[in-house]
């Protein structure tokens, strides 16, 4: 599934070559889009704002409406000039949108929907700004009061929350709670709140860290990118934890653990001396 900060720069893309601009065609293999768009023509109206909230793709048009897209594990925009070779089957585009320069295409994208100002604002699942990890609207104490719902959770488990706090992933979980010195199981409720704002400020930090401006004012299509929170200049070694069971910590050589976790499986790797259980307890690798 792609993290936040994959949707993030999508979005950059996306409102470099669709914001301010008029819309001419719209095209879409989905009912409820293309009827709305019979009802309400997108074409003639133009793109206001593209923003990220969490995995949500929203892309706001002046006649009020937003279509608000969501990956999963398949999907993909890219940005074409008109006449450029598409990089994936025709019959994979969901979504097309054009306008005098570019036609932005959403691939094989699952989840679509127009949704006008009142249904977004209602819309439980696609996070508020002030919750997402990129947005300038963030806002650490409004994630701090979520995440103390939570008090009998694992953190690392919170951290995945995306309606305590959106556009962490899972890669990013475990390098946070490494980079606080934060136990990945310790629950939420033995933590002080100073160790939370940490947690948060680092999941802010590290998940910019990786969208920082790198394209200029030029338009890229998102297409993967090597995921740093060291600052090691190998890509290969970009991490600190994540995906490295087994080897030494590249704090203090203790062998890096990796455990399933939480109720959805997912995979969490630590170092047991960097990150020790507030109680001393050990958890097992
Ligand atoms: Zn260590």
């Amino acid at each position: 599934m792609p993290e936040g900060d994959t949707i993030f720069r999508t979005a950059r893309a996306l409102s470099r070559a669709l914001t301010g601009k008029p819309i001419i065609g719209f095209r879409s293999t989905y009912p409820l889009l293309t009827r709305f768009n019979d009802d309400t023509p997108l074409a003639g109206q133009t793109v206001e704002q593209v923003e990220s909230r969490g995995k949500w793709l929203l892309i706001h048009f002046s006649g009020g409406g937003t279509l608000a897209t969501h990956m999963l594990m398949s999907g993909s925009w890219h940005i074409y000039r008109s006449g450029e070779r598409w990089q994936q089957p025709r019959g994979n585009m969901r979504i097309l949108l054009e306008n005098s320069d570019y036609i932005a295409v959403g691939f094989r994208v699952p989840v679509a929907k127009m949704l006008r100002s009142q249904e977004l604002a209602r819309a439980a699942r696609i996070p508020p700004p002030e919750i997402d990890v990129l947005s300038e609207s963030f806002s650490a104490a409004e994630v701090l009061l979520r995440m103390m719902t939570c008090a009998n959770e694992e953190v690392a488990d919170v951290l995945l929350h995306q309606e305590v706090m959106a556009g962490v992933g899972n890669v990013f979980k475990s390098e946070v709670c490494f980079v606080t010195g934060v136990n990945p199981f310790c629950k939420v409720n033995s933590l002080e709140n100073e160790k939370l704002m940490a947690l948060i400020a680092a999941a802010q930090r590290l998940v910019a860290a990786t969208v920082i401006e790198d394209s200029g004012d030029t338009i890229v299509t998102y297409r993967g990118r090597k995921r740093r929170t060291t600052h090691e200049a190998d890509p290969g070694a970009s991490l600190w934890v994540y995906g490295r069971a087994g080897e030494p910590c590249r704090r203090c050589g203790e062998g890096i653990r990796r455990r399933i976790q939480g109720p959805d499986a997912r995979v969490t790797f630590w170092c047991a001396l960097c990150q020790p259980m507030a109680d001393g307890t050990e958890v097992e690798g």
